[in-house]
């Protein structure tokens, strides 16, 4: 379809024919009738498709799903429980004990501890990289058993951009894909799957929401990466499962098909991490105006972001498309339309200046949450990064004054007079 992404954020997905609903409906049930057992062995067999529990596959989730990927330009999608449960799903897919992956550094606090900590535990070691690293430090990071790559195409809260063709090379160079998390973006604003990336990955709950209605996540396949090309490597796409008969995905389901298959048919089933029908269905509700919000938030964000630099009790402030921004070349590039609502900023006067001036402010609340319609603030190195030492924060670009604002999508004058009045009230 040569639509573009507005109407597909509108239409996507679900294509009802005659007489059925016009809206995505809800299929609130957890199971499906058949007339024999051998029918429901088929779909058992993966020998057909079809619905028989909500944990593996629901129609309203699905259609959700395909939206996405059709957003994304993907060729199928899975949706899970949460944003840690679609980064956590995409590399457990590709690598287990004894494996090793690569990161960026400036990652989201919650994905850093699942990667060097808890995927640890499970016998994935994770190579941290500087995301401005030289092209020989990059290089160096791999290793013979390195599986895949991974970065976030804005990083939530650093808001580096991730040079997503140059990882995209390295990662092909090494006959591993790479994993773009493109949660602030969203793929109104960017689409990693057109500069390299080979699988896409989301927490729904930021703008896909986009009203703090529920928690979810996503994992799009661009269906580009050849896995038989690099059988040896990836032998859970490319040999028999013996927990599925004996099915190869790789084979069975092609390159579009393996990877969406294998997630839902092998981890959903064992690991249960699934979206309910009725979160779905108000995911769906926020992506049908992701288009429009997107503009906004981001033209916000810029505005911002604008005030607070020329402001004197502002020490410095942050946004990727911001003019003089250090992220400001990759985000034209990647982000010419805008980036998203989100600004960082130091207040002068350091940790206590920061706290007094959040708790001024009046229409941008405190809330662990970002991403939203109505304007929140976060102080990360007191809340979600308060598990990090002083050099993992400095690694992630987070210092201990970093203010963390999320514009939403009221008016752009109403949020300045707020931060007025924060920054100069005592
Ligand atoms: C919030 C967030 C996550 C985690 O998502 P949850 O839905 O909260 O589990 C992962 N990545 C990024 C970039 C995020 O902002």
């Amino acid at each position: 379809m040569s639509e573009t992404i507005g109407t597909t954020c509108v239409q996507g997905g679900w294509r009802p024919g005659d007489g059925d609903p016009r809206q995505v409906p809800i299929y609130q049930n957890t199971t499906w009738k058949y007339g024999t057992s051998e029918a429901m062995g088929r779909l058992f067999d993966l020998e057909d498709s079809g619905y028989f529990y909500t944990r593996l596959a629901n129609p309203t989730c699905d259609a959700v799903a395909a939206k996405i990927a059709e957003l994304e330009g993907g060729t199928a999608a899975m949706l899970t429980s949460s944003g840690q449960a679609a980064n956590f799903l995409a590399v457990l897919n590709l690598a287990g004990a004894g494996d090793h992956i690569v990161s960026s550094a400036s990652i989201y606090g919650g994905t850093y501890n699942l990667l060097a900590h808890t995927l640890r535990r499970m016998g994935v070691e994770c190579t941290f990289v500087d995301p401005d690293c030289t092209d020989e430090d990059l290089e160096a990071a791999f290793r013979p058993n390195t599986k895949l790559v991974f970065g976030e195409a804005i990083a939530n809260p650093a808001l580096t951009v991730l040079d997503i063709e140059r990882f995209a090379v390295a990662a092909h160079a090494h006959g591993v894909p790479l994993i773009v998390d493109n949660t602030f973006p969203t793929p109104v604003l960017c689409r990693p799957l057109e500069w390299g990336a080979d699988i896409v990955t989301h927490s729904t709950t930021k703008y896909m929401d986009g009203h703090g209605a529920t928690v979810g996540g996503v994992i799009v396949d661009g269906g580009c990466f050849d896995w038989q090309a690099h059988a040896d490597r990836f032998p859970g796409l490319t040999e028999p499962d013996e927990s599925y008969h004996g099915v190869v995905y790789a084979e069975r389901f092609g390159q579009g098909g393996a990877f969406i298959t294998k997630a839902t048919a092998q981890l959903m089933r064992d690991l249960g991490c699934c979206q309910s029908p009725q979160n779905a269905f108000l995911l769906n509700m926020g992506l049908e105006s992701l288009h429009l919000r997107m503009a906004r938030h981001a033209a916000n964000g810029l505005a911002v972001a604008e005030f607070l630099r020329d402001h004197p009790r502002v020490a410095w402030v942050r946004h990727p498309s911001l003019p003089g921004d250090a992220e400001y070349g990759r985000a034209a590039k990647y982000l010419p339309d805008g980036s998203c609502g989100v600004v960082s900023f130091g207040v002068a006067g350091g940790r206590e200046a920061a706290e007094a001036v959040m708790a001024r402010l009046r229409l941008a609340q405190i809330a662990t949450h970002v991403a939203d319609a109505r304007t929140c603030v976060l102080h990360p190195a007191a809340s979600t990064h308060r598990q990090m030492t002083d050099e993992e924060l400095a690694a992630a670009g987070i210092g201990p004054d970093l203010v963390r604002l999320s514009c939403g999508i009221e008016d752009a004058a109403d949020l300045i007079a707020d931060l007025d009045q924060a920054l100069a009230g005592e």
